[in-house]
């Protein structure tokens, strides 16, 4: 079979040791004769599973002492209410910094729970979210119960360049398509949550990193299944937990960890990162309209100016291997998503393409 590089933003490619590993344990989990997708939630193995995961989870991200871990269901999207529902004090007041279509959902999503503001955004950037807003000296409300951040922007290939300094109130930020990706100081936030659909496993598990002062004060009429109380009691186990998500996850963190951990995952991104963007920056064909500041390491986006030609590379990539390039439908484009599964040979590979593809298709002039 030809070797195919998948660049989708998510659901994403996993590392093929990964793959391997869990098709040996699906048919029969540890000679248990039984497919490691039957285990039951309160089993030895599952316990063993689910705890090893947590377990490898904290080694990687240097999780302190006071922050929970919880393995959940419902995507990145449902915790754009239990973050409201549980962070919200009595004065119900939160600042929403947007930089793209997520940013704007956890807004939306959080506007109906209480007094919640735009505090800085980059919609009117030209084009549209094309950076992220300096928030440096932003106008947070002191008394605000938190400010929520996308830190990697997925569809318009945009991240915070640091992480924004908030003084004392807490920073929540969705890090659905760069956790795992680099080293970060967990304690600099208050709460982070990811999908695990681009760097940890397949769809249908969403991480959540809470530190503990910040359970226990959900308000009236919280879904107990977004009461990060009884999540947490629980030890994600309130209802079936996404069984088969938490082994794959397992398996990804304990793959990180034999590669090397988050500083090596960095320098693999980097580089990767480096190969795409230092070609793009050396050429005229493609245009790559982030700003430089803040260009994601994860989602590169690129255009060739012309929406047919663009269109066309899509298809003609596809065609040879190279997986889910089209950008997202709201901003059309190319997008290669690159998390840690892809290897560098992949990058490599779409960089030679793209050559071609540039000598193949002139554009007309005028
Ligand atoms: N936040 C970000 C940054 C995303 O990229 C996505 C999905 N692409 C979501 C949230 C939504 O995640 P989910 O589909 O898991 O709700």
């Amino acid at each position: 079979m030809k070797k195919i590089y998948n660049f989708s933003a998510g659901p994403a490619m996993l590392p093929e040791e990964v793959l391997k590993r869990a098709e040996t344990e699906l048919m029969n989990y540890k000679g248990k004769g039984m497919s490691v997708t039957e285990l039951a939630p309160d089993s030895k193995e599952f316990l063993d599973i689910i705890r090893s995961a947590e377990r490898a989870l904290r080694e990687l991200m240097n999780i302190p002492q006071n922050y929970k871990v919880l393995f959940l269901q419902g995507g990145a999207s449902t915790q754009f209410a239990a973050i409201p529902l549980n962070l919200l004090s009595e004065r119900r007041c939160a600042d929403y910094v947007i930089t793209g279509q997520y940013s704007r959902n956890a807004y939306l999503q959080a506007k109906q729970y209480g007094d919640i503001v735009i505090a800085a955004s980059s919609a009117g950037a030209s084009p549209a979210f094309s950076t992220v807003p300096e928030l440096r000296g932003a106008n947070f409300r002191p008394d605000a119960d938190y400010v929520h951040i996308c830190y990697n922007n997925t569809v318009y290939g945009t991240k915070f360049p640091s992480i924004p300094e908030t003084g004392s109130i807490p920073l929540v930020a969705n890090m659905s398509s760069c956790i795992l990706s680099e080293p970060i100081d967990v304690s600099r936030f208050a709460l982070i949550y990811a999908s695990a659909q681009k760097n940890i496993a397949p769809a249908g598990m969403t991480l959540v990193i809470v530190r503990d002062d910040l359970i226990g004060s959900s308000r009236e009429g919280t879904p107990f299944m977004l009461d990060y109380k009884l999540l947490s009691d629980s030890k994600s186990m309130y209802n079936t937990p996404p069984c088969y998500q938490i082994y794959m996850a397992k398996l990804m963190f304990e793959w990180i960890l034999s590669v090397g951990g988050l500083d090596e995952m960095k320098r693999r991104n980097e580089r990767k990162a480096s190969l795409l963007y230092d070609y793009l920056d050396g050429q005229q064909y493609y245009t790559a309209p982030v700003d430089k500041r803040c260009r994601s390491m994860t989602n590169i986006i690129f255009v060739t100016g012309d929406a047919k030609l663009d269109a066309k590379f899509a298809k003609e990539a596809d065609k040879a291997g190279f997986k889910n390039l089209k950008g997202h439908s709201s901003v059309g484009g190319i997008r290669a998503s690159i998390y840690n599964s892809m290897p560098e040979e992949g990058v490599i590979a779409l960089v030679t393409f793209m050559k071609q593809f540039a000598q193949d298709n002139p554009k007309i002039q005028g």
